[in-house]
């Protein structure tokens, strides 16, 4: 019997937001609004969207002695996730600098902090809870040898692992080769792929071929409004994405990818589990907010 459907291994972040009318050029002061504190991060988004589902879903992670942590603990914890494999440092908790401009074009400074202290040897010294989960779901937020670990450490364990190249970075072949499925959006797909993020667009199929080709079981291409593409060695399918009026796309990813890894451990074919994340990613785009926008089962409408 598994304890946990999913364990989260990965990052947690305070993001610090500030609207601005438009955002400082080098030298330039501008004045902005109210300071916003949101609990974000791709690790502790993603534990926060399954839990929510229902999910029994745990966290290894590494957050600092700071109120940013508590926040990050107790938001944690107040959706359902457990908590207790998170690990408390001295230094400061990671945090996201985040100005928004007036339409809505952002930009953001990452101080890694606690995140960049989560170590191979943590993750290693983790292994009964990686043995534990059904899923082991993992983003590049974190040293890339702590993800090496963690992909590692799970398939070792027979446990299932997704992975999100978020933010894209290149990976050992044996890591590729043990996700199912490799989650990317179209950016992370083409800077994966090598190809120009701003480059000729071709079609999302030749993404999802290609990043095939690196060597995963299978692969999701996320497609925002569009919906998603799954794919793998037995072929390809195409899930339109659900209409919604998009209020804020804030984390939808992380929601979708956090579904995704739930489903899959619940025992969905890959088909009918990007199904059900593309209904997540819909319903978290409705709302504002990262984790705040994420929804309840009952609350994932659509078929
Ligand atoms: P990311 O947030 O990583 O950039 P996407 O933009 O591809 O990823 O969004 C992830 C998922 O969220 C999509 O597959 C889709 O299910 C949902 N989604 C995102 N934007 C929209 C939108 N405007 N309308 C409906 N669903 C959306």
């Amino acid at each position: 019997m598994h304890r946990y459907d999913l364990l989260v291994v990965g990052s947690a972040n305070a993001d610090l937001v500030i609207r601005v009318d438009h955002r400082p050029a080098a030298g330039e002061t501008v004045l902005g609004s109210d300071l916003a504190t949101h609990p974000g991060g791709k690790g502790a988004n993603q534990a926060v969207a399954a839990a929510r589902l229902g999910a029994r879903t745990a966290l290894l992670a590494r957050v600092g002695d700071d109120p940013y942590g508590r926040l990050l603990l107790d938001t944690q914890r107040a959706s359902g996730v457990d908590t207790d494999a998170v690990l408390t440092d001295d230094g400061p908790t990671g945090v996201a600098l985040i100005t928004v401009d007036r339409s809505g074009e952002n930009s953001i400074v990452v101080s890694p902090g606690a995140n960049a202290q989560l170590s191979a040897r943590d993750v290693r010294a983790a292994e009964p809870l990686l043995a534990a989960a059904k899923v082991v779901s993992v983003q590049l937020e974190i040293p890339l040898d702590t993800v090496a670990a963690a992909v590692r450490t799970a398939a070792a364990a027979g446990t299932r692992v997704v992975l999100n190249p978020s933010p894209p970075a290149s990976l050992p072949a044996d890591v590729l080769v043990a996700c199912d499925p490799l989650v990317a959006n179209e950016h992370e797909a083409k800077l994966l792929l090598r190809r120009l993020p701003d480059g000729p667009p071709g079609a999302p199929e030749s993404w999802a071929e290609g990043l095939l080709a690196l060597g995963p079981r299978s692969v999701v291409v996320t497609l925002g409004a569009a919906g998603a593409l799954a794919a793998d060695r037995t072929g390809m399918v195409r899930v339109p994405g659900v209409p919604v009026e998009a209020v804020d796309t804030t984390g939808a990813g992380d929601a979708f990818t956090g579904a995704l890894a739930w489903r899959l451990g619940a025992g969905d074919d890959l088909e009918a589990a990007v199904r059900y994340a593309v209904r997540v990613g819909a319903a978290a785009v409705t709302r504002a907010g990262a984790q705040e926008s994420y929804p309840t089962a009952a609350e994932v409408t659509g078929r």
